[in-house]
């Protein structure tokens, strides 16, 4: 089959790799209808994250299951599926909590997952899932054309932003930040509308982002960064602060701007994967009694609560994705975002 290879910074390849095989009773290979280049991926392909030697990618993808072991229950060879970020149990003690990032018996796409063996990248033609019934997420019934880009948000994106703002605590009514105005932000002022909240500022340069995130329900735009940033936010929140911001971008200066957006007694939910060196001036926030709450989203649980949503239209997350290329042009895919052509890009095999 076809896959996507990174062999070094910006030199990424689409070459035929082994076809999976079901080896363990408890895996499931899915044909991959759609998968996704994602703002993380960036860090590898920038060479911020150095390759030493070449190895599969891709996290984010929805597919058709094809074959199941014999101890799978609970999908089928038809079922449409959407995948995690990651791979996980569901049933180990840290998936029971809501941190199923933390899967004892889990592991990442496109490496091994434990003694549960190789999980392919996402990139490509077909995916071997090694604990299919943790992992795997069923969408009932037929699934159209028209639905595939929403529910591949479900993957990481929409439950991401969702996450942000269920770390920050967001309820009905309150004025909400978000920093960063990647596919995360935009996501993440999605689930603040979803939840409540009735202020909500997007932090953003981009005039197309800008656009987006009015459309996501966006209620102001503020272009500022840094101290201007701050007082703009201030002055839109009777002048005391945002009471939840939403950090969807992970460096010092995002970070910063975050914890400074907040009101004092606010929250702030983080969700950007941290580069750079954010660190939290905890004299500061002491002062203030600013508090932060988040991490790496445990996706596969909000999957099922997102899911109805999507589906309905009541919210469109797959707006977030403004261009679309066949798996071969994986490399092109990587270039229009690094060079920020393209805010998320959707690939099919
Ligand atoms: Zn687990």
């Amino acid at each position: 089959m076809l896959a996507t290879v990174i062999h070094a910074a910006r030199d990424i390849r689409v070459e035929e790799v082994p076809d999976p095989v079901l080896s363990t009773g408890r895996d499931a290979i899915v044909r991959v209808v759609a998968a996704c280049v994602c703002g993380s991926d960036l860090w590898p392909y920038r060479g911020v994250t150095p390759t030493e030697t070449p190895h599969r990618v891709g996290h984010e993808f929805v597919g058709v299951v094809e074959s199941v072991g014999p101890e799978v229950s609970a999908v089928r060879p038809g079922d449409f599926v959407i995948a995690p970020f990651y791979v996980c149990d569901g049933t180990c003690l840290n998936c029971r909590n809501g941190v199923s990032t933390s899967c004892l018996h889990g592991g990442w796409w496109g490496s091994d997952a434990g003694e549960d063996g190789f999980a392919d990248g996402g990139q490509g033609e077909y995916v071997r899932v090694p604990l299919a019934d943790g992992t795997l997420a069923v969408v009932p019934g037929p699934v159209v054309e028209e639905e595939i880009p929403g529910l591949l948000t479900l993957s990481d994106v929409m439950g991401t932003g969702h996450h942000a703002a269920v770390s920050a605590g967001v309820q009905p009514g309150d004025a909400v930040a978000v920093v960063g105005d990647g596919a995360v932000g935009l996501c993440a002022i999605i689930a603040a509308k979803r939840l409540g909240a009735t202020t909500i500022i997007a932090m953003s340069r981009h005039p197309q982002r800008q656009a987006l995130a009015r459309e996501f329900g966006a209620t102001h735009v503020v272009e500022e960064r840094g101290d201007e940033g701050v007082e703009a936010v201030r002055g839109l929140t009777r002048g005391i602060g945002a009471d939840r911001v939403l950090e969807c971008v992970g460096t010092k200066e995002s970070m910063d701007q975050a914890l400074r957006s907040a009101r004092p007694g606010g929250m702030v939910g983080y969700v950007g994967v941290p580069n750079g060196g954010p660190e939290f001036p905890v004299r500061p926030m002491f002062n203030r009694n600013v508090g932060v709450n988040g991490g790496v989203a445990p996706v596969r649980g909000y999957i099922e609560e997102l899911l109805p949503d999507v589906r309905s239209g009541a919210i469109r997350p797959g707006l977030v994705f403004d261009l679309a290329l066949p798996l071969a042009e994986a490399a092109e895919a990587y270039a229009a975002m690094d060079e920020r052509r393209a805010t998320k890009v959707l690939l099919r095999p």
